[in-house]
This record gives C-alpha cells, sequence and structure tokens, in this order.
C-alpha cells in the first residue's frame, strides 16, 4: 500500500463508514466531521503507513533537516527571546496577580514575538516553523501564561488561518496587524459545544444583498479574548442541500473586535494558567463582510482541523519545555537532598523516575521537533505525527509533573511564593502543575485525539472496504466494493507475514539499527491485528474506543521510537555525545517497547465490555449506596447545566 493511504482511491469518503445503529447526535458529529476532515492525502505519512505494515524510513532519516535551515536571524530571535523571557518576565508574580504586564506584552510584540511565522513582507519575521516550536520550548520551560497567550494569538489565532487559507488581500489586511502585536483569539467552543461542533448554535446569516454576513451568539473560553482585537469565529451559516438532504454549514470569520455589537462579558479563571486572557463572548447583531470568510463559506471547520493539524504542534513544544525544566528542578533536588544515609537519587525508586523522565523528554523532543522539520520541507503529511505529539507530550508532562513533585516531596506542593517567604528555593512546581494539567484537555482533548488518529489509521481500511460493509448502501454497491476489497486485501494482507523486505540501516548505529528493525516488524504486527479486529467486528470496530485507543497506542509508540532513532543518529553525526545519547534512546525504547507488549496484550485480552457495562449501570444510578455518605453538594447554574437527579453525585 502506497505511504498515502488513499492513494489514487476514491475520494469521496461520504460513504466509508456506517452510521446505521448510532444515535442521531452521534451521526450528526460524525458526519460533519468526515465532511471537514482532509480526505485527500496530497503527501505521504510516515506516522500513518506504520498502520498498514509499512515503514517509509526514507521520509525521516537521513534526518530531513538540511543545512539552509539553520537561521541566522532565527537564532538571534531565540537568544533576545531567551533573555527577554529571563530579565523582564517573573512567572510566578504573574500567576499570583493573574496578570500579565502591558510592559511585558509591549516587550514581546517589539522582539516580534507575534509574528515568528508570519512572512516579512506582512511584517513578521518569517521564520520557519522550527524555530517557532523551538520559541515554544522556550516558552514553555518559563512560563504558562505566556506561552499560551503567544499560541492561542499565532497557532490557533487569526495567522495560522489566513498563512494556510488566507487570500492574498486578506493576508495583507490583518497579517501586518498580528505581526505588529495586536492579540488574536480563535473562538469555536460555545456552551453545548466542546469536542462537538455539530452543536454549534452561533449563526451568521447573509445580508439581503449578500454582502456581509450578522453574527449572533456565545462563544465560551475564548483565549486571549480579553485582550484580542481580531478573532476568528465560527459560525452556523445556512446550510446546504447534497444528495437530497440538508446538509450544516460552519464558517470561519475574521471578526474585528471594534464591530458594534461584540461584547466581552465574563472573564474566566481556572486552577492554573491565572493570567489567560480567556473570555465569554457575545455577539449580538455583529455585521462582518464576506470578504472576512476564510477559505469560503462552508469551509470554517475544514479550516479550523487543517489548522490545528499543524497548530497543535505548539503545545508538545510548550510540554518539551515544562519537562525540561522538571528535569533540572529535579535533578537539583534529588542531588541535594540527603535522606536515609544517601542523597535521595541513589535511591532506587528515585532514580527509576529520572531515568523515565529523562528518556521520555528525548522521545517527545524528537517527535514535536521531527514534525516540525517535515512541516517546514512541505513533503509530507504530518497531521498523524503532530496529533501523536500532542497525545504522548502532554500526557507524558502530566505524569512528569506528577513525578517531579514527588521527587521534590513536601516543597513541591508548597508554593514558590510560600517557600521563597520562608528563605526555601522556590520549586515553581506547584505552579507547574496546576498550568499543565489543562495540556490533555484543550486543543483535542486526548479522548478525541484517539479517535482522530484512530479515524486517520484506518482511512485505507475504510477507503478498500468501507463501502462494502456499510448496510445503508444498496447491495449491488456493496458487492461491487467488496469485489474490490478483496483485489486489495489479497494482496496486501500476505505482505504483513513476510519476514524480510526490512528497512535499510545504513548510516544507523548498531544500537538504533536494533530498535529500527523491530519497529518495521512491529508495524506489520499492527496492521494484521487491526485487520483481524475488522474481520471480526466489521463495522461495530468504529465503536470500540478503547480497543480503537490500544492500536492508536502501538502506532504512537512505533513513532516514538523512529523519531527517537533518526534524531539521535542526527544528533551524535552532529557530535552530540554518542554515548549519553545512545543511553536515553536504549532507555526509551525498552520502557515503549513494554507498553507495546501490554497494547497487544490488551488487544488480545480485557475486560472491556464489563467495564462498559459496570459504568452503564453506575451510571444509571446504580449503587447509588456506596456514594451516599457525603456532605458537599455541587451547586449547579440553574437552566445552564442540568442538574442529576442526585445532586451528591456531583459532590466532590
Ligand atoms: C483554559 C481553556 C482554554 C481554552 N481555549 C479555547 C480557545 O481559545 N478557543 C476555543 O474555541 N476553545 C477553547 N477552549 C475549549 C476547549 O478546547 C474545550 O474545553 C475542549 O474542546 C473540550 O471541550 P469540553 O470541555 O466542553 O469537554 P467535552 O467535549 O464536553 O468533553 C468532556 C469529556 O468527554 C470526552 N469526550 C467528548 N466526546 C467524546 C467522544 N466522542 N468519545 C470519547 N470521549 C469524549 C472529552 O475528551 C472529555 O474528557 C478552552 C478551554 C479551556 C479550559
Amino acid at each position: 500500500m502506497s505511504t498515502k493511504p488513499n492513494g489514487s482511491q476514491h475520494e469521496d469518503d461520504s460513504n466509508v463508514i456506517d452510521t446505521t445503529g448510532m444515535s442521531e447526535g452521534k451521526a450528526a458529529a460524525l458526519e460533519l466531521t468526515e465532511a471537514s476532515r482532509e480526505g485527500h492525502w496530497e503527501y505521504p505519512t510516515f506516522a500513518g503507513a506504520l498502520f498498514m505494515g509499512e515503514f517509509p524510513w526514507k521520509l525521516i532519516h537521513p534526518y530531513p533537516q538540511k543545512p539552509g535551515d539553520r537561521d541566522e536571524r532565527g537564532e538571534e530571535f531565540l537568544k533576545k527571546f531567551q533573555a527577554f523571557l529571563r530579565e523582564s518576565v517573573d512567572p510566578d508574580e504573574i500567576d499570583r496577580t493573574g496578570e500579565i504586564p502591558d510592559s511585558v506584552i509591549e516587550g514581546l510584540a517589539e522582539l516580534g514575538a507575534f509574528g515568528i511565522k508570519i512572512p516579512q513582507e506582512y511584517g513578521g519575521l518569517g521564520l520557519k516553523q522550527q524555530y517557532y516550536t523551538r520559541a515554544a520550548m522556550l516558552a514553555g520551560s518559563y512560563c504558562g501564561n505566556v506561552s499560551a497567550l503567544l499560541s492561542a494569538h499565532q497557532s490557533i489565532g487569526v495567522p495560522q488561518p489566513l498563512l494556510q487559507f488566507g487570500t492574498e488581500e486578506q493576508k495583507r489586511r490583518f497579517l501586518p496587524r498580528c505581526a505588529a502585536g495586536e492579540i488574536s483569539a480563535f473562538a469555536l467552543t460555545e456552551d453545548g459545544v466542546g469536542s462537538d461542533p455539530a452543536r454549534m448554535e452561533t449563526t451568521a446569516d447573509p445580508t439581503e444583498d449578500g454582502e456581509h454576513f450578522v453574527i449572533n451568539g456565545s462563544k465560551l473560553w475564548c483565549t486571549n479574548g480579553i485582550k484580542a482585537k481580531l478573532l476568528v469565529v465560527m459560525a452556523k451559516t445556512p446550510p446546504k442541500i447534497k444528495r437530497g438532504r440538508e446538509v450544516n454549514q460552519i464558517s470561519a470569520f475574521v471578526v474585528d473586535v471594534d464591530t458594534p455589537g461584540v461584547k466581552v462579558t465574563h472573564r474566566c479563571r481556572f486552577m492554573g494558567l491565572k493570567a489567560l486572557y480567556n473570555a465569554v463572548i457575545e455577539f449580538k447583531d455583529v455585521k462582518v463582510p464576506r470578504s472576512n470568510i476564510i477559505a469560503g463559506e462552508g469551509k470554517g471547520l475544514r479550516v479550523a482541523l487543517t489548522t490545528l493539524n499543524i497548530g497543535r504542534l505548539t503545545l508538545p513544544a510548550n510540554c518539551v519545555g515544562g519537562i525540561r525544566a522538571c528535569i533540572n528542578m529535579a535533578r537539583q533536588w534529588a542531588n541535594q537532598r540527603e535522606q536515609w544515609g544517601a542523597t535521595i537519587g541513589k535511591h532506587g525508586a528515585i532514580a527509576d523516575k529520572l531515568a523515565r523522565m529523562s528518556s521520555t523528554l528525548f522521545a517527545v523532543d524528537a517527535m514535536t521537533m521531527l514534525t516540525s522539520v517535515l512541516v517546514d520541507r512541505k513533503e509530507t503529511d504530518i497531521r498523524i505525527e503532530a496529533a501523536m505529539s500532542k497525545m504522548m507530550g502532554s500526557e507524558a508532562t502530566v505524569d512528569i509533573i506528577y513525578d517531579t513533585m514527588q521527587i521534590i516531596g513536601g516543597r513541591g506542593f508548597e508554593t514558590a511564593h510560600s517557600l521563597a517567604a520562608r528563605g526555601d528555593y522556590p520549586f515553581p512546581i506547584e505552579r507547574g502543575m496546576r498550568d499543565n494539567r489543562i495540556n490533555t484537555i484543550f486543543e483535542g482533548s486526548s479522548e478525541i485525539m484517539r479517535l482522530f488518529l484512530a479515524r486517520e489509521a484506518m482511512d485505507p481500511h475504510l477507503k478498500a472496504a468501507g463501502e462494502a460493509v456499510n448496510t445503508k448502501l444498496p447491495m449491488g454497491r456493496r458487492l461491487k466494493a467488496a469485489m474490490k476489497a478483496a483485489g486489495f486485501y489479497v494482496t496486501w494482507y500476505p505482505k504483513q507475514w513476510l519476514p524480510f523486505g526490512g528497512p535499510s540501516t545504513s548510516g544507523l548505529e548498531a544500537g538504533l539499527a536494533k530498535q529500527v528493525r523491530y519497529v518495521a516488524k512491529t508495524s506489520r504486527k499492527l496492521a494484521r491485528r487491526m485487520f483481524h479486529a475488522m474481520l471480526r467486528l466489521g463495522p461495530r470496530l468504529e465503536r470500540e474506543q478503547i480497543l480503537l485507543g490500544r492500536f492508536v497506542g502501538v502506532g504512537t509508540e512505533l513513532f516514538a521510537i523512529a523519531a527517537s532513532c533518526a534524531r539521535a543518529q542526527h544528533l551524535i553525526n552532529q557530535g552530540k555525545d554518542r554515548a549519553e545519547t545512545l543511553a536515553l534512546v536504549d532507555h526509551f525504547c525498552r520502557e515503549s517497547r513494554l507498553r507495546v507488549d501490554e497494547f497487544f496484550r490488551g488487544i488480545r485480552k480485557n475486560n472491556d465490555a464489563v467495564g462498559y457495562k459496570l459504568a452503564q449501570n453506575i451510571l444509571g444510578n446504580g449503587a447509588s449506596w456506596m456514594t451516599d455518605e457525603v456532605i458537599g453538594e455541587t451547586p449547579l447554574a440553574k437552566g445552564k447545566v442540568k442538574a442529576p437527579e442526585d445532586p451528591q453525585m456531583v459532590a466532590f
């Protein structure tokens, strides 16, 4: 199979998933997402190919960074950015006051930090993704609030969608403002719209002359919304009739905050990221010119999903910075703190954590940097790699922050402010834990990332066999599709058993070559197991979230190993310490392979069905005697959230 999963096969994906038996809401959510996803794979995918038993090693080795990628202006910017953060930004003060001083925002604007990737012709720095990623790593190692400010503006705010989809006129109108430091934000979420845009209620109706749209509705949790001058707003535009059916349309508008009818009604506050300028924004008869639509009417969700394919890379980059800071703190404390006759780093339980933290950092860094380099090359599709980096990076960061707090002990739980006030070293790990917990929730929660990755992983199979098993289609069409599918699988399946045809490992250290061969071999096992599950479960596989999560888990580990090996060889070639580099990769691969074994075991034997049944009973108030004796009640905003029948169910 091609490393482009859809190869030249048909691009109409509308019939590849059988929505029979799904609830109306689920079918609507799925149909909207399907209509908005990039069905066409213009470029090959490395990580996507792993799910089909392919190992296109040459896409990532030799490491795709080119000597010309080094940019003196970029290096200079990073130096200044680092110095500015260190000298002019006090992250604990920002956390304590819940405000980023204007001087910091102005200083960042002067440095060009609001337009890192915006081309110079539009007033930005015009740097490559690699430099943007490294800047995000620096910010993430120091101040979550500044990271979020810059990222919401550049990764999901106005610049990224305009760079990818904007017309020349739109770029000229808006990008210079963004580059100069006019803050932008992205407004998709609503009360009823979290992970499900099909529930969107904000509308944009065309005026009679068709020259304008009038937006009405309310957006929730809009990061930067308090300070923003420009917003990307997602709204429902009139439905289209396709194949005799009404199909919902979502469009993306650039909205100037000064337009009459735009009103910030509330500043949201959170357990962490205390200085996030996050807003509820109301739109009342907000008149926006048609020329402010990005990528055309009805293309809004596609804009959002495609923008996030690259945009969400900022998150693992921030995470890499956060993990670096954790390791520095943990190393310092584990070397200095003596208990039971030794520094705590000499005790096995602490050493084990440090080893895992360090080798995981190497892998998440490798995945994120490799994917960023691939973005710059523009020769591969990185949607799967970016989602894997986001999912693994954000989950690893949560674990690593917990481990760092455990290593630092009671001081880890104490606030930096309190530590400093009594003369102790102000470890900011308590703040780090609060600031980073959100990473597995926003910009695609971990659960949604697994669904997204499963969908993309299954794409070649759905294209090959989806129509054949879709009970909504006429029998004749299904039979024709089945014949075609048989033709595909008769050659594809036997290949998944072939022991030879491994990747060329020339130019690789022996220790790395061994891991690379493992990835190639295991990708074939992954492909076989996925195929067997498809045969066993048919269209039901789509509903088996936990099982699919295990396939996604294996694929993600394999990408992490491959990325680590490619990057390790590159770093060694560049003069990094060989033994140290190999030791990090070796430890990561050993841990990763244990997880892969665990996933495969779970695919064979698991408690998924039993757990699902138990959860449904609990949801139906079963075994409520178990949770009877509690006191607290969570006050629920009347009319906003449906109160459970028994309020004690939501007590903390
Ligand atoms: C600090 C912060 C900043 C934010 N910034 C922005 C922003 O700038 N712009 C913006 O538009 N939004 C923003 N958001 C919204 C954010 O993207 C959403 O919180 C996120 O999409 C999840 O939505 P939700 O919280 O409503 O959870 P829900 O969608 O209600 O999900 C609740 C839980 O159910 C899971 N779940 C949902 N659907 C499924 C499914 N099909 N299968 C399995 N599990 C599922 C989720 O993973 C989650 O664990 C922000 C949120 C926060 C808290």
